[in-house]
C-alpha cells in the first residue's frame, strides 16, 4: 500500500498562526516574553527578533531534545535569551518574580516528536511505546497500560480522544495486556484496528468529518494527553498565569483539542469577570484557509488571548 503520511523535517517546520500570535502579543522592543512551548523555536525566533537587544526571551520545553537545536537557532539572533528544561506548570518558579509582557503557549506535541519513531507517539511509525514528552521522568505508555484500570482507560479514550468505541477498545487493550506487555506502537495500533474491525487506507492528517481517520488515531491522542497529564498541566498554567504577567501584559494560547480549548475559554472568561484580565478574545481565532492548506498541523488550532488588568 502506498504510504500517504506527511511528515515535517525540522527545516520545514512552520509555526502555527505566527502572524496572529504577533498581532495579539505585540512584542515591543525591550519587552520580556515567555515562550512556554519552544518546540523548534519557530515562534521564539520571531519573538526574540521583535523584542530586540534590550528585550529578553525566556523559553521552556519539557522535551530536552528540543532545547539544543533551538539554542543554536536563537544565538543567530542575539544572546538575550534563556532556555529551561521545564514544565510550563512551573512558570512562576522560572520567572522568579519577573513579570512577563507577553506569554505564549502553543500546546500539544511537536512534529519532531510525532515523526521520530523512537519516541512512540505515532500509530503510523513502528517504535517503542514510550510517548513521554519528558523522557527524564515518569513511566512510559507501555508502563501505564500494564496497570491501568479498564474503566479509567475507557473514560480517557472517550473524554480525551472523543472515541465513540471507547468501551470496545478499552476491553481489547486490557485483554491484550493481560496476555503480555504492550511494548510497541505497532502492537497497540493492531489491537485497536482488530477491535474496531476497520480497514484502510487512512491518512495521517484527515480533514474533520472525513472517513479516512486511522482507527487508532483517537486512541493515541487520548493516551498521549493522559500519560503527559496535559490537561492538568494546562489547568495549572491557567491558574498561575495572572501572577506571571505584568499589568497590560498579554497571553496567547493555541489549543489543538476541544478539552484544552474549553479550559482556556473558561479561565479567560472567569478572569475577565473578576477583572483579573482587562481584555480578551470573545471568539477564538482560527488559522487562515491558506495556512490550513499549507500546514496540516494548524487545522485544528484555536487561538485565544487575554490582557492582564491593573
Ligand atoms: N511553537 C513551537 C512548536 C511547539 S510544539 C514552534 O513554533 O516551533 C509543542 C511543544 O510543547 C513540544 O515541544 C512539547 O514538548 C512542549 N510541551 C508540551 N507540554 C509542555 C509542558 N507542560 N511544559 C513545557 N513544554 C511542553
Amino acid at each position: 500500500m502506498k504510504r500517504r503520511f506527511r511528515s515535517t523535517a525540522a527545516g520545514q517546520h512552520r509555526p502555527v498562526m505566527l502572524a496572529e500570535v504577533l498581532d495579539v502579543l505585540r512584542p515591543r522592543s525591550g519587552a520580556l516574553v515567555v515562550d512556554c512551548t519552544l518546540g523548534f523555536g519557530g515562534h521564539a525566533e520571531e519573538l526574540l527578533r521583535r523584542v530586540g537587544p534590550e528585550g529578553r526571551l525566556i523559553g521552556l520545553d519539557v522535551d530536552r531534545n528540543h532545547l539544543e537545536s533551538v539554542r543554536e537557532k536563537l544565538q543567530q539572533i542575539g544572546p538575550n535569551f534563556e532556555l529551561h528544561h521545564a514544565n510550563y506548570a512551573g512558570i512562576e518558579a522560572i520567572l522568579a518574580g519577573r513579570a512577563a509582557d507577553a506569554i505564549l503557549a502553543d500546546l500539544g506535541v511537536s512534529s519532531m516528536q510525532i515523526d521520530d519513531p523512537q519516541r512512540g507517539f505515532s500509530y503510523a511509525r513502528p517504535g517503542p511505546l514510550d510517548m513521554r514528552m519528558d523522557q527524564s521522568r515518569g513511566r512510559t505508555l507501555s508502563g501505564l497500560l500494564s496497570s491501568i484500570d479498564e474503566e479509567e482507560l475507557q473514560q480517557a479514550l472517550a473524554e480525551l480522544g472523543d472515541e465513540p468505541q471507547a468501551a470496545l477498545i478499552a476491553r481489547a487493550i486490557v485483554a491484550a495486556r493481560d496476555q503480555g506487555a504492550i511494548e510497541t506502537t505497532a502492537q497497540l495500533s493492531d489491537i485497536v484496528r482488530h477491535a474496531t474491525g476497520q480497514s484502510g487506507p487512512w491518512r495521517l492528517h484527515p480533514e474533520r468529518g472525513k472517513w479516512n481517520i486511522h482507527p487508532a488515531a483517537r486512541t493515541f491522542q487520548a493516551l498521549r494527553i493522559l500519560l503527559n497529564r496535559e490537561l492538568a498541566n494546562l489547568a495549572q498554567l491557567l491558574r498561575v498565569l495572572p501572577n506571571a504577567l505584568a499589568v497590560g501584559g498579554r497571553v496567547a494560547l493555541i489549543a489543538f483539542h476541544s478539552g484544552e480549548d474549553r479550559l482556556v475559554k473558561k479561565a479567560f472568561q472567569e478572569g475577565l469577570r473578576q477583572a483579573i484580565y482587562a481584555k480578551g478574545s470573545d471568539e477564538c481565532l482560527r488559522p487562515s484557509f491558506q495556512e490550513r492548506g499549507a500546514n496540516p498541523r494548524s487545522r485544528s488550532a484555536k487561538l485565544r488571548w487575554a490582557e492582564r488588568g491593573g
